[in-house]
């Protein structure tokens, strides 16, 4: 089965297969159609960009139709390798690890002040910088995960998307969108909102599946960074992620391949996809030393986290 197919008894298999693609688009960064075909063996309908290498999903379904997928079965389901999480609320440690990791390392760029995180989903990554002295606010289009993150924090966490909020402008010492991007289907906009949302020589980080990366290119069609093509909409490299954030008003301050806490087990089923025989080796260990639920720090150098400051 390609990378980006769902089974027929998937609970969102009918909301995927009944989406509309009605036009084709130009490129987003550009604004160009000189298109091409690219990996068109994941079956994923994937274009690229000759004149500024930006790829994404030629043929867009409309945004609402996009939005839609980000019910409870996005955050919870047996298919994690083509959509959505496995169980996002229960790896709660794993991605808290990660993203205090990645504050962490934000601290040499900008100091605690106000925070906005798009994309917050459940509010993990509001709650870890608010443990840390920021003042936080998130955004997420998943009506489902933001009832959740309201409820459990109380924070200001805003439903839809990041286009539609009156969110005050120049503001934000910190705007963040981690694994957001490759989703909105105007990613140009978002960047261009951010910029506007932001004080001048604030910050706004961002991680992405990076396209150009080496197991991007060594995988091919089994590149685990290739997701269902209402989900990953565009596919970013080191170059045209950059190029739309200058184009946007900001100064690269750091480009970097990150890795997430994961799951023994998680790590096993992604690893299985590129080589079944070691994975069930080392399943075997796994079971033999109770070790499924242990945390690792898993970097692929397979996504890349760009930082940059506003002129
Ligand atoms: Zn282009």
């Amino acid at each position: 089965m390609a990378r980006g197919t769902l089974t027929k008894t998937h609970p969102l298999y009918e909301h995927v297969e009944t989406i509309a693609r009605p036009h084709a688009v130009p490129c987003n960064q550009c604004g160009s159609q000189n298109l091409r075909p690219y990996c068109p063996e994941n079956g994923l309908g994937l274009v690229q960009c000759i004149d500024c290498k930006l790829v994404f999903v030629g043929r867009r379904p409309e945004s609402r139709e996009l939005y839609a997928l980000y019910g409870e079965t996005y955050f919870q389901n047996n298919e994690s390798g083509t959509v959505g999480y496995s169980h996002y609320l229960k790896d709660e440690m794993n991605i808290r690890k990660t993203f205090a990791r990645r504050l962490r390392k934000l601290e040499k760029f900008v100091q605690p002040g106000k925070l906005l995180d798009v994309g917050c989903a459940a509010g993990f990554f509001l709650d870890e910088a608010h443990k840390l002295g920021w003042q936080v606010q998130g955004v997420d289009v998943s009506d489902y995960i933001v009832q959740y993150a309201r409820s459990r924090f109380g924070y200001d966490v805003r439903q839809g998307s990041l286009l539609a909020q009156d969110f005050p402008k120049g503001t934000y010492d910190l705007v963040t969108l981690w694994d957001v991007i490759e989703h909105v289907p105007d990613p140009k906009a978002y960047i261009e909102h951010v910029t506007a949302l932001l004080r001048s020589g604030g910050i706004v980080a961002l991680a992405t599946p990076d396209i150009d990366s080496i197991p991007a290119r060594l995988t091919g069609l089994r590149w685990v960074g290739y997701k269902l093509s209402e989900e990953h909409v565009y596919y970013f490299s080191q170059r045209t992620l950059s190029q739309m954030l200058e184009d946007a008003g900001f100064e690269i301050m750091r480009v970097r391949h990150v890795g997430k806490y994961v799951t023994l087990r998680l790590f096993l089923d992604r690893l299985s996809i590129y080589s079944p025989l070691l994975a069930k080796l080392l399943s075997q260990a796994e079971h033999a030393f109770n070790l499924s639920e242990r945390s690792l720090l898993v970097n692929p150098f397979d996504i890349i986290s760009i930082t940059a400051r506003k002129r």
